[in-house]
């Protein structure tokens, strides 16, 4: 089943990206398997899916020791700084950055940790009252900070556009981001060639607007239930 899944989810990737010119190969799938349990996830990386996306730290944590030590973790939901220790230990890239404060704070864990890791800025683009992420403005004013960070490499841009309920209706969203890029990369000679962006019900729009990150849940895995996955 999950099988199948990821293998039209693949198709759908490869079939947008060669309606505006783009290769497959420049978009990756993100596994988000999140709520979902070892088994699912053993599943997937059967399949050849070696990437996962998860929102909690404490999931993660309990879930990736009981998985093979190939598969890769990328942090997509917020991140509260008493646990950043935690997250550098899991996952290779933190996608959900959303203030200078929690950055600096990576970095200075990054630094007692050894360690070098790349990271993403979460944006609200749609500047909605109740979501993390950089308003644009606001990210303009902290990216030299954040540029300028020791230890922490900001290499892309990460957004969750408000909730749809036809695909197209993201794409603005999606270009928004793209745009957002396109000037930061003029204004501070960042170029920031990541942009992670579109999930189940979009993601074949935001491969078209320029996604090199896709993280897809339910079209692989199917419906959540619940909000966590414990071990029992
Ligand atoms: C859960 C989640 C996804 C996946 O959502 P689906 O609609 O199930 O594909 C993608 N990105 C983030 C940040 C999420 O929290």
């Amino acid at each position: 089943m999950i099988a199948e899944n990821l293998a039209r989810v693949r198709a759908q990737i490869a079939e947008a990206a060669a309606r505006c010119g783009r290769c497959a190969e420049e978009v990756t799938l993100i596994a988000v398997s999140k709520t979902h349990g070892p088994e699912e996830v053993r599943e997937a990386f059967a399949a050849g899916q070696v990437l996962f996306g998860e929102n909690r730290v404490q999931e993660a944590r309990a879930k990736a020791p009981l998985l093979p030590g190939e598969l890769r973790w990328h942090l997509i939901g917020h991140l509260q700084s008493n646990k950043i220790r935690q997250a550098l230990g899991v996952f290779e890239r933190i996608q959900s950055v959303d203030t200078v404060e929690l950055a600096r704070d990576v970095n200075r864990v990054a630094g007692e940790l050894g360690l070098f890791p790349k990271v993403f800025l979460e944006v609200n683009v749609a500047g909605e009252g109740s979501k993390f992420g950089f308003r644009p403005e606001a990210l303009r004013a902290g990216m030299e900070e954040l540029l300028s960070l020791d230890r922490v490499t900001v290499d892309g841009l990460m957004t969750i556009p408000p909730y749809a309920s036809e695909p197209g209706d993201s794409r603005r969203y999606f270009a928004a981001l793209r745009e957002l890029r396109d000037g930061l990369a003029r204004e501070f000679g960042a170029p920031l060639p990541e942009l992670s962006m579109g999930m189940s019900g979009d993601f074949a729009v935001a491969v078209e607007e320029g996604a090199t990150f896709v993280r897809v849940g339910t079209a692989l895995f199917g419906e959540r239930v619940g909000k966590t996955w414990k071990p029992s």
